[in-house]
């Protein structure tokens, strides 16, 4: 440690050297202002960045002109750190550290890691500032793709591509909720549902004919929004994912309505599935209504039940459960709902057939998502997002677990 400290002061001061910009010459001590006259040649002005090695003082040419008054920095423009105190790298680490962790937990990583003195605020700053920009291009490239026919990515053909939807509520600020309805009647909702997606790719089975998916192909995408702007960053998403060349197309999800809608709106043709274990688990509830107190009946309606579902007899399910007898108007009433709920999704349960095409029945890859993405990120104890600082925070975790953190930075220099 003693030797990276050193190594770091002596790094600060020859980075302090090589950015000491000398005076322009003579034919270069007028600039374009934006204002269409000509800023000139002022003085050498210093300032203070942080780098990866440390503080290093800075010292380069200020113009300013003389018809708005407008000052500029041409060299802080080229170094990147207009309007901001820490270099490039150090703003990396930030962003980096924020989005995987805590702001707090963020400061102590820069410490201990890279031997850097920042404030949790920074860190915080510093992770909301980058994903907000990472999501306003993504922004600009879902209208892009709106408008336009998407290029076709070129590639080779993809057995299988699957897109995975579901729905976490992660802890809000009060504004947040202001007019909203909750999910308890009478109680203030203090969530917002994220709507997160996921698209991987199966190219193969197991011995037993289980699917297997391919690893480390799995991208998400996620944000606090409506289901038809959720609906378009998914469908640019799987469009840059392949889906155009995949042989054989998935969508899977739980019941929830807005997902199958967006699924026939941007997805259709593909193989829809209702995820089993949220079927089963309906049927559940159902059982524990019929049977309170009863766990050996309960048992016993699921036999029937749960293996009509396993096998995909859908219409003999609906059947029994609107022949079954009920003296309870409540009941009743639920019973009507959940024949209703499998009545609408009797294609997407088509078990066998799925199994036979050794397709995946489960969502579990999207609820491992809802944890990992979401979860570790957003739900810590004493954490109440604005929709926007949570929005950014997603953004930033998406692009970095996407694999494409390298690539934003990349995108940044060059434009
Ligand atoms: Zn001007």
């Amino acid at each position: 440690m003693a030797v990276r400290s050193a190594m770091h002061r002596a790094g600060a001061a020859a980075l302090a050297e090589l950015l000491r910009f000398a005076v322009p010459a003579a034919d270069q001590r007028t600039i374009p202002c934006s204002c269409g006259h000509q800023a000139r040649h002022q003085e050498a002005r210093g300032k203070t960045i942080l780098t990866v090695v440390g503080a290093v003082k800075i010292s380069r040419p200020y113009y300013l002109c003389p018809h708005c008054h407008l000052g500029q920095f041409p060299a802080d423009v080229e170094l990147d750190i207009k309007n901001t105190e820490s270099s490039p790298g150090v703003r990396r680490l930030e962003a980096f550290v924020g989005q995987e962790a805590p702001c707090e937990q963020g400061r102590q990583r820069m410490k201990l890691l890279a031997g850097l003195e920042v404030t949790t605020k920074a860190v915080e700053r510093m992770a909301e500032v980058i994903g907000a920009d990472i999501a306003a291009r993504q922004q600009a490239q879902i209208q892009l793709a709106m408008q336009l026919d998407l290029p076709i990515v070129v590639g080779d053909p993809i057995p299988i591509l699957y897109i995975q939807m579901d729905g976490t509520g992660v802890p809000v600020v009060k504004k947040e909720t202001v007019g909203r309805a909750s999910k308890t009647e009478g109680q203030p909702a203090h969530t917002r549902e994220v709507k997160l997606g996921c698209v991987f790719t199966q190219t193969t089975w197991d011995e037993e004919g289980r699917p297997v998916r391919v690893p480390d192909s799995t991208t998400y995408v996620g944000a606090i929004e409506t289901a038809e702007e959720f609906g378009k960053r998914l469908y640019l998403e799987a469009w840059q994912r392949g889906w155009s060349r995949a042989r054989v197309r998935v969508v899977m999800g739980d019941g929830s309505v807005w997902i199958w809608n967006q699924a026939d709106l941007h997805f259709p043709g593909a193989i829809q599935i209702v995820d089993l274990y949220h079927a089963r688990e309906h049927l559940w509830e159902l059982a524990r209504k019929l049977f309170p107190n009863d766990e050996a009946l309960q048992k016993r309606w699921m036999m029937t039940h749960q293996h009509w579902l396993d096998h995909g007899k859908i219409k003999k399910l609906v059947t029994s459960l609107q022949s079954t007898p009920t003296s309870s108007a409540e009941l009743s009433e639920k019973l009507r709902i959940e024949a209703e709920y499998f009545r609408r999704n009797a294609m997407r349960m088509r078990y066998p057939k799925f199994r036979r095409l050794h397709l995946f029945v489960g969502t579990g890859v999207i609820e491992a998502g809802c944890k990992t993405v979401v979860g570790s990120r957003l739900k810590q104890s004493g954490m109440f997002w604005t929709v926007r600082g949570a929005n950014a925070i997603l953004a930033l975790r998406c692009c970095y677990l996407n694999g494409r953190f390298e690539d934003y930075w990349e995108g940044r220099r060059a434009a």
